[in-house]
C-alpha cells in the first residue's frame, strides 16, 4: 500500500474539562463542515483522489439492562475489559526553534479474542495542523512522520486528521505482541488547545501516538476540541527528553525535577496518559498534604499561587479522605493553560486575583473539581465519547460535596446553578460527544448527574458512602452507563429504571 497523508475536516470547537460556555452558533457553523470530506494527498506525487481508512471494526456500546437489580450484598462488579494493552517509550528532544522529534516506541499487545488486520492510533497533534486544524484555533501545529516499523520493518500506515491507521498483512493474533514505532516531529500551536506553546511555557497532552482501545472492535472517534473525544486504557510510560536549555518540567510522573533541567529520564505506571509541561519563569510553591507533594506552578504572584497551594492541599486531604488515597506521590497543578485533568497533573487556567469561592464558575471551583478528577478519570476508568457524564458528573458532584462538606456551604446555595442548567438543558446524559454540538453538554453531564445522586443520597456522609463504594470496586476498571446504572440501582435499591430514564439516554 502507497504511503498516504489524508486530510479530513473535523467537527472543531474550543473547550476544557470544567468549561462553562459553548459557542451555538459557531458549534452549528463547524458541524455543517464536519465529518463528511475526506481528500486525499500523496506524498509520492500532487495528484489528490478521494481515500478513506478502509472499513475496520468497531466497538458496540453495551445494552442497558432494565429490571431489578441484585442486592448490594450479592452484587458482583461488571466492569468493561479492554482487549489490548499499551506499554511506552518515547524520546522527547527539542530544538532551540522549539520543535520536537520523537521516537515513540509503543510495545502493543493484543488480549482480545479476535485477529486483527489493522492497530489503531489516535494522533493527536495532527489535528492542529494547518489542514486540520479547528478555525478558532489560529496558529496550527507542524507535524511530520518521518517512518513508522512494525517489529523493526518499515511499515506502511495511514494518516486521517488524528487516525493513525496501520494496515497489517499477517493477521495480528490473540495473545501475541507486536512492537511499533513512530519517527515524527511537531510543533505546538502557540495558544493551543492543550497542545501548546503559551510564551515559552510549553504543554504537551496527547502528543504522542496513543493507542485506542478495543472491544470487541476498535473505539476510536474522530477528534472533538470540545470535551474529550480520546479514549485510552490504563498503561506503563517511560519518557526520556532532551532540550536546549533549562526547563522545569512538570509531568505525569511522580520523578519529575523540582528544578530546571536539559535532560532526564520519567516514568508512570498504570496512567491513562502521559503529560508534560516544559516551563520557563514559573513561580513554583509547594507543600505535603500527607505523603503527598503538592506542587503548585503559575504565570501569577506568589500570594495568588499560595492560595491555590492552600486549597489544593485540602482537596487533596477530604477526597483522599473521603473517597481512597490519592493514588500518586505528586500533584502538579498549574495556573496558566485552561482547566484540565490528566494523571499526576491538572492545568486551572491563569489566575485573575485572588483564589475566592465565587461559585460554580469561579476558578475556586475549578480547581477542585480538576483534583477530584483524579479519582473519577483518574482511579475509575470511563469513555469520555459516549459515557461522559460517569467521570464529570462525579467530579461534579464530589466538587459540590466538598463545598458543602468543606467549606460549609448550604446545600441550597451549592446546587443553585445546577438547578438553573436542569431548568434549560433538554439533551439526556449518554449520548456520544458530538450530539452535544447544538448544546446541552454541561448541563446534561455536570449538573444534572450531580442534582440527581444528591436527590438519591442527601446528604455528605451518604453520598461519600456511595462514592467510596464505587470507586472501592471499580478501581482501575473501566465503567460505562450500563454498569454505573446497574450498581446505583443495587446500592440504593431501585427497582425501576424510570428514575435514570427522565435523564440518561437508554438507547
Ligand atoms: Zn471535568
Amino acid at each position: 500500500m502507497k504511503k498516504v497523508m489524508m486530510i479530513l475536516l473535523a467537527i472543531t470547537l474550543i473547550s476544557a474539562c470544567s468549561n462553562t460556555t459553548n459557542n451555538v452558533q459557531e458549534e452549528k457553523e463547524q458541524k455543517e463542515h464536519s465529518g463528511k470530506e475526506q481528500v486525499i494527498k500523496e506524498t509520492s506525487d500532487e495528484e489528490e483522489k478521494q481515500v478513506g481508512i478502509p472499513e475496520y471494526p468497531k466497538a458496540a456500546q453495551r445494552k442497558i439492562a432494565g429490571g431489578k437489580p441484585d442486592s448490594i450484598s450479592d452484587f458482583k462488579p461488571a466492569p468493561i475489559q479492554n482487549e489490548n494493552k499499551a506499554t511506552y517509550n518515547l524520546d522527547l528532544t527539542m530544538d532551540s526553534d522549539e520543535k520536537f522529534t520523537v521516537t515513540a516506541e509503543v510495545k502493543v499487545e493484543n488480549t482480545s479474542k479476535d485477529v486483527w488486520n489493522e492497530i489503531v492510533f489516535y494522533f493527536i497533534p495532527n489535528a492542529f495542523t494547518e489542514e486540520n486544524k479547528p478555525e478558532s484555533l489560529e496558529d496550527a501545529a507542524e507535524v511530520s512522520v518521518s517512518r513508522i516499523e512494525l517489529d523493526g520493518e518499515k511499515a506502511d500506515y495511514l494518516l486521517n486528521h488524528d487516525t493513525l491507521y496501520l494496515p497489517l498483512e499477517e493477521g495480528f493474533k490473540p495473545g501475541d505482541e507486536k512492537s511499533v514505532t513512530v519517527r515524527y516531529s511537531f510543533t505546538a500551536p502557540q495558544f493551543g488547545y492543550r497542545l501548546s506553546n503559551n510564551f515559552n511555557n510549553i504543554y504537551l497532552a496527547e502528543w504522542y501516538p496513543m493507542l485506542a482501545t478495543y472491544h470487541s472492535g476498535w473505539r476510536k472517534e474522530d477528534y472533538i476540541a470540545s470535551g474529550e473525544s480520546y479514549f485510552t486504557d490504563y498503561s506503563d510510560f517511560k519518557v526520556k527528553y532532551s532540550l536546549p536549555e533549562e526547563y522545569m518540567v512538570l509531568s505525569t510522573a511522580d520523578n519529575d525535577p523540582a528544578v530546571p533541567s536539559k535532560s532526564g529520564e520519567l516514568e508512570s505506571q498504570n496512567v491513562k496518559e502521559f503529560y508534560m509541561a516544559l516551563t520557563k519563569n514559573m513561580e513554583v510553591v509547594q507543600q505535603t498534604a500527607g505523603d503527598v507533594e503538592v506542587r503548585v506552578a503559575g504565570v501569577a504572584s506568589a500570594d495568588s499561587l499560595k492560595q491555590v497551594l492552600e486549597t489544593s492541599v485540602k482537596a487533596v486531604n477530604y477526597f483522599s479522605d473521603k473517597l481512597s488515597p490519592y493514588p500518586h506521590k505528586q500533584i502538579d497543578i498549574i495556573a496558566d493553560e485552561g482547566g484540565m485533568e490528566y494523571p499526576g497533573i491538572v492545568t486551572i487556567g491563569l489566575l485573575n486575583g485572588e483564589l475566592k469561592n465565587e461559585g460554580r464558575v469561579s476558578q475556586y471551583h475549578a480547581l477542585i473539581h480538576e483534583i477530584a478528577h483524579q479519582w473519577f478519570y483518574g482511579i475509575v476508568n470511563n469513555d469520555p465519547y459516549y459515557d461522559v457524564f460517569i467521570d464529570e458528573g462525579l467530579t461534579n458532584f464530589a466538587s459540590y460535596l466538598f463545598m458543602i462538606g468543606h467549606d460549609k456551604k448550604t446545600p441550597e446555595e451549592v446546587f443553585q446553578f445546577a438547578k438553573d442548567q436542569e431548568v434549560k438543558t433538554t439533551a439526556l446524559a449518554h449520548l456520544p460527544l458530538h450530539e452535544y454540538l447544538n448544546g446541552g453538554f454541561m448541563g446534561a453531564n455536570y449538573e444534572i448527574p450531580s442534582l440527581k445522586l444528591w436527590e438519591l443520597t442527601g446528604g455528605e456522609q451518604e453520598a461519600f458512602d456511595y462514592l467510596n463504594k464505587y470507586v472501592e470496586l471499580y478501581s482501575y476498571q473501566e465503567v460505562d452507563t450500563a454498569e454505573w446504572i446497574r450498581f446505583t440501582k443495587s446500592y440504593f435499591k431501585l427497582n425501576e429504571d424510570q428514575f435514570f430514564r427522565e435523564w440518561i439516554s437508554y438507547e
